[in-house]
């Protein structure tokens, strides 16, 4: 339940902020690389979650998921240092 409505925030934050950051070239490149990478882990599975259209963001909706509803999730690349960075960012506007 609290994943899925962190999903669904997720969805929200893609929509108003990610489409900013994936103008960045640099880090549109290291986003692709790690959903590419989940893709593939996820088809590996039998799975298809991540495949089609809005495979990206639906990646990106459940990465937001983990590290909003986990703030001590530790990050260990760039990719969730960022993610990281965004949820720290929503708390501090919502709670302020
Ligand atoms: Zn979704």
């Amino acid at each position: 339940m609290l994943r899925a409505l962190g999903h669904e925030i997720g969805h929200g934050v893609y929509r108003h902020e990610l489409e900013r950051s994936l103008e960045i070239p640099q880090l549109k490149k290291l986003l692709d690389n790690a959903f590419a990478k989940a893709k593939k882990a996820l088809q590996d599975q039998g799975s298809t979650k991540y495949d089609g259209k809005f495979g990206f963001e639906e990646w990106y909706a459940d990465q937001y998921s983990v590290y909003a509803l986990d703030p001590d999730q530790k990050a260990t690349n760039f990719v969730q240092s960022y993610l990281t960075y965004y949820t720290k960012i929503k708390k501090i506007l919502r709670y302020s």
